[in-house]
């Protein structure tokens, strides 16, 4: 079964994953999975989340 990969912020799509590989090799610890979309970060936005302060959050 093939799921797609979403980023959580800008909504692009990443590409497209075996959901087995998910279950025998989890390399991806952030990844939220919803339906057959895996909710992850793009590098952009991951760039993005390391060098704004944390205060962005609240
Ligand atoms: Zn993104």
């Amino acid at each position: 079964m093939k799921i797609f990969k979403v980023c959580h912020a800008c909504d692009r799509i990443i590409g497209e994953i075996e959901l087995n590989d998910l279950t025998s090799n989890n390399s991806d610890p952030i990844m939220d999975i919803i339906g057959n979309v895996a909710y992850t970060l793009c590098t952009d936005c991951l760039r993005d989340m390391e060098t704004k302060p944390r205060n962005v959050y609240h």
